[in-house]
């Protein structure tokens, strides 16, 4: 990406091992995320450019001497940020904050949405997967890439409980896995903020009950309504507007918990004093996705979740650009990347 509105495929350099804990890894599938958005409409021009994509399937082609945990030939899947494994926060699985990790892309490192990516720090990043490149199941388990460990972030951090109500803010690939997180928690009642047609439908099925395409003041009053007046349990917010998180806060109740993980827009969150007189709480950040790859897997393998449906266009290299443009248009919802 070379700034606003201007992605470009090229040829780089191809990607090799550096460190003796790095694996090279040839990737199968990979896709375009709702946050590579915000760079592609406020991205500043650059001579040099991004490298751009964090969620890829691929094939191990080679590994360093240090690395143990996956060989050459194995298909592993990525998170969106890389991490040792070892250190005080991947212990704790907040492995966002590793203290020796970053994040794909940029400048100096490999993208997802490209052939070939050098993995940093491979035991600690990768997982290997037990099905072959071109299972069926593949646009699910891409998403334990992002999006679906994402959603299930914002629902625990949202507190989700069984029989309670969850409200979700955005539609996206997020918005729509959260309705999924939410459910398999055991929200009783889940209701999704939305307007686009596709996307309603989508989390109906994925399990929202009640569904409120009103904006604004008019959304907080409709999910009030739906609430016994009181609002919702636990909000996942998933956006990252002010607007957005002024909606989650408004619908929270007394007591419940916002799971924020749109990356915010703005410097402050709205409402201080309403979410201090309602003992609110505001919670989330970058999903640890590598923490819950182990324990969303079963769930995708044996059919109990489907969040690979978020997935409604399919392109090649060449076309990424376009799918750029078509998730920024709300064309698509989410575009994988097949190589
Ligand atoms: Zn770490």
């Amino acid at each position: 990406m070379y700034g606003a509105h201007d992605v470009r495929v090229e040829t780089v350099p191809d990607a090799r091992i550096v460190e003796p804990t790095d694996a090279l890894v040839r990737v199968t599938r990979a896709c375009i995320c709702g946050s590579d958005l915000w760079p592609y409409n406020s991205m500043a021009p650059s001579a040099a450019g991004n490298r751009m994509g964090h969620e890829f399937i691929g094939v191990v082609e080679s590994i360093g001497r240090d690395v143990r945990t996956v060989k050459k030939g194995d298909l592993v899947v990525a998170p969106f940020a890389w991490s040792d494994g070892t250190c005080e926060f991947c212990q704790q699985g907040l492995q966002t904050s590793c203290l020796h990790g970053g994040w794909w892309g940029g400048t100096e490192l490999d993208g997802g949405q490209g052939e070939a990516v050098r993995v940093p720090l491979a035991d600690g990043t990768l997982v290997a997967l037990p099905v072959g490149p071109d299972h069926a199941l593949m646009p699910s388990l891409l998403t334990l890439s992002d999006v679906m460990g994402t959603g299930h972030h914002a629902a625990l951090r949202a507190n989700v409980r069984p029989g309670k109500v969850a409200a979700v803010v955005g539609d996206g690939a997020v918005g729509l896995c959260g309705v999924i997180a939410a459910r398999r928690l055991g929200a009783e009642q889940i209701i999704m903020l939305g307007r686009h047609a596709d996307r309603i439908a989508l989390a109906r099925r994925f399990g929202a009950t009640d569904i409120v395409s009103e904006r604004g003041d008019a959304a907080i009053e409709r999910v009030r309504e739906l609430t016994g007046g009181l609002g919702a349990h636990s909000v996942l917010e998933c956006v990252g507007h002010g607007e957005s998180m002024r909606t989650a806060v408004g619908i929270t109740r007394a007591g419940g918990a916002v799971g924020r993980v749109g990356v915010p827009q703005e410097t402050t969150i709205p409402n201080a004093q309403p979410t201090f007189y309602g003992n609110i709480t505001i919670a989330g950040g970058p999903a640890p996705v590598r923490a819950y790859m182990h324990e969303l897997m079963p769930d995708v393998l044996e059919g109990r979740i489907e969040p690979g449906l978020v997935f409604d266009r399919v392109t090649n290299i060449d076309s990424v650009p376009d799918g750029y443009r078509a998730m920024n248009d709300r064309e698509a919802i989410k575009v994988m990347i097949e190589f």
